[in-house]
């Protein structure tokens, strides 16, 4: 029998999910701004509440947002940091254990090694790329193990292949946070995960004006995660999910872009001497270079670069920037530039930045989409 084609990414991007437009209907789907929808008298059955995941803007997009990751189902969140809350508290009870990567985002680490082991859940982090130590760190109550890929602000890309056999063998769960990727160059579903999570502040609504998140697996478990946003108060707001729903429609052109600039402009990085190193998984230099091609569909709009000068070169450089603005976050339309030591990184000594690998003088670039030119023309002016 044919199957029937599947639509291509923007497409879907644009369209997935809504129904067929009738005669005098908006092609905008309308912004339904109520907390209280009229009820059926006599049945509980429909009960509309925004807290409940079912406002008809959150609705569509988790069709949607299935449909681009390739899932069963997906829900949408107040924030990211909401997501993998929820996410986790639907896998995990006290006594569980936890087996997570080392290199994960600092709101996410907090999560797991403070708010978690107050609540009877064991948590133990590993080196990602020690493929052999997942397996001995299992226990006998390890439920899941997570992996964020590829890496803030490392870039590092980790190969979800030899994890997801242990995790298929041992019956866990394999959850990843493909935030820095997006469904358009990286579905972790395609390579054993069995759950995805994503900060939607970042690419998926790609415009700097909304904060929200996204699960998406099975749909029995989805439904377990919906029931911990309801009582953990983590449902987005409807304005968030209308604005999410008009940045997803570009998702797959800023994207191309974001590939294309952060391409470019980490080539034209790699032969200024300015910089000791420039990080990024597109250039053959990066240690993780063949896993990225293997199984990227692009390289990101993430990357990375050491002042030769240290943190007073770095200073400089980014105080001179015009056009690329010195802010934190990522996944956005602007370039923004930001020095983990003073964000993400800021509780660590020096001396234990450098030993994972970001040294004063480190700058994360997160590629926007303006022309790859005039990001190069500021960078120049700015090295000067
Ligand atoms: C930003 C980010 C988060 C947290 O998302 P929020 O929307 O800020 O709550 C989680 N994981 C990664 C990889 C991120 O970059």
């Amino acid at each position: 029998m044919p199957r029937r084609r599947r639509q291509g990414f923007s497409t879907v991007a644009v369209h997935g999910g809504r129904d067929a437009h009738e005669t005098d209907t908006p092609v905008v789907t309308p912004l339904y701004q109520s907390v209280n929808f009229v009820q059926e008298v006599g049945t509980e059955a429909g009960l509309r509440y925004p807290r409940y995941g079912n406002n008809p803007n959150a609705e569509l997009l988790h069709k949607r947002l299935a449909m681009l990751e390739g899932s069963e189902a997906s829900l949408l969140l107040a924030s990211g940091m909401g997501a993998t809350t929820c996410a986790m508290l639907a896998l995990l009870r006290p006594g569980d254990h936890l087996l997570a990567s080392e290199w994960i985002y600092g709101g996410t680490h907090r999560l797991f090694t403070r708010e978690f082991q107050s609540m009877g859940i064991q948590v133990t982090l590993v080196d990602p790329m020690e493929s052999r130590v997942w397996r001995k760190r299992i226990r006998k109550h390890t439920r899941a193990i997570f992996v964020e890929t590829p890496v803030n602000p490392s870039c590092r890309v980790i190969d979800l292949r030899p994890i997801s056999y242990l995790t298929q063998e041992m019956g866990l769960a394999l959850v990843v946070d493909s935030t820095f990727a997006s469904p358009v160059n990286f579905r972790a579903l395609e390579h054993g995960a069995d759950v995805v999570i994503h900060s939607a502040t970042k690419y998926l609504n790609g415009h700097h004006d909304v904060l929200a998140g996204a699960v998406m697996g099975t749909a029995s478990y989805i439904e377990e995660v919906r029931q911990k946003m309801m009582v953990w108060g983590q449902a987005p707001d409807p304005f968030a999910c209308w604005l999410l729903e008009r940045g997803l429609k570009t998702l797959d052109v800023r994207l191309r872009r974001h590939n294309e600039n952060a391409m470019r402009l980490a080539q034209w990085c790699s032969e200024r001497p300015e910089f000791a190193r420039v990080h990024y998984p597109g250039l053959p230099s990066h240690p993780d270079y063949e896993v990225a091609r293997a199984t990227l569909d692009g390289f990101g709009g993430m990357m990375a670069v050491e002042l030769d000068g240290g943190g007073d070169a770095a200073e400089r450089f980014i105080s001179r920037l015009r056009v690329m603005t010195h802010a934190p976050s990522l996944g956005g339309v602007d370039t923004l530039v930001s020095e983990p030591r003073f964000t993400s990184h800021a509780a660590m000594t020096p001396a234990e930045r450098a030993a994972i690998g970001i040294p004063d003088g480190f700058v994360r670039i997160s590629v926007g989409i303006e022309d790859a030119d005039d990001l190069i023309a500021d960078m120049t002016q700015a090295l000067k």
